[in-house]
């Protein structure tokens, strides 16, 4: 059996009340799989309770700490279990939200855009798909340029919300000038598999996103934004090809905000069929 190198990096609790199963679970799954670790990624607290009914309570930060620890514990010697946290960022929470990054001791610290949240739609939403578009893909820079996230998710999610009016081909300028600034930050960028079982099935970013990524060198990090525990490690095999055909080699995670680099090869030959 080849050396257990992956590292699932993205994956939800129960605490957000949209995801289902034990941590236990998905990491007895990222196990089956072949990895060698799995990053806890829940969706933050925000102020105000913005978006409660999408994510943990301000009071329930510490209960999500105890039950990774607890979690970190019960798998130590078999999987490499790490803390990490989806942050829903925006330039109102930047204050707040610096606070929070830096409240626990965080391997890993996702910044993402969910265009459908009510505040977001609320503040950002101008009814103009394409202009909705163009917002969003500058909020995605920003997510990399304010400084406190290791990489941003899903780049390209707002296709599913305005999927009447994406053309890849429209859009290209602002998504180039997004890559521009991103790749200027140092800030890695996400390819997550869970797009391709939603409503514009395409994996988010999409291919040609991919290649642009690759063309600027900025590093990827594969998750699969698991909300149950059987999609742990779901369709890394063709992430990992799907990266390699636009010229990586290499894929990331992060532990203790580090960056580790692991080789694409290496990972396709160490994940288990299950
Ligand atoms: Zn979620
Ligand atoms: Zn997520």
């Amino acid at each position: 059996m080849a050396e257990a190198v992956l590292y699932e990096t993205h994956t939800h609790t129960t605490l957000c009340k949209h995801a289902t199963g034990t941590i236990e679970e998905y990491a007895e799954r990222a196990v089956a799989r072949g990895m060698k670790g799995l990053t806890v990624t829940c969706h933050n607290p925000l102020p105000d309770e913005k978006s409660l009914s999408v994510r943990m309570r301000e009071d329930e930060f510490d209960v999500y700490l105890g039950m990774v620890e607890q979690v970190q514990r019960g798998f130590e010697g078999r999987l490499d279990v790490l803390l990490g946290m989806e942050f829903d960022y925006a330039p109102e929470f930047e204050g707040y939200l610096g606070e929070q990054v830096k409240a626990a001791g965080f391997d890993y610290c996702l910044g993402s855009i969910h265009p459908q949240t009510d505040y977001y739609c609320e503040w950002y939403h101008k009814g103009d798909a394409f202009e909705d578009q163009k917002t969003y893909f500058d909020m995605i820079a920003k997510v990399a340029e304010c400084g406190m996230f290791d990489c941003v998710s899903h780049p390209d999610l707002i296709k599913i919300f305005t999927r009447e009016d994406w053309d890849l081909e429209r859009v290209w300028p602002w998504i180039e000038e997004m890559l521009d600034r991103v790749e200027a930050t140092g800030v890695a960028m996400e390819l997550n598999t869970s797009g391709e079982i939603k409503v514009y099935p395409e994996f988010n970013p999409s291919e040609r996103i991919l290649g642009e990524m690759q063309r600027r060198e900025i590093p990827v990090v594969i998750g699969s934004d698991a909300h149950a525990a059987v999609r742990v490690g779901d369709r890394w095999e063709k992430a990992l090809r799907t990266l390699a055909g636009v010229g990586y080699t290499e894929i990331n995670y992060y532990k203790q905000r580090e960056r580790v680099s692991v080789g694409i090869d290496e990972g396709l030959k160490s994940l288990v069929e299950c």
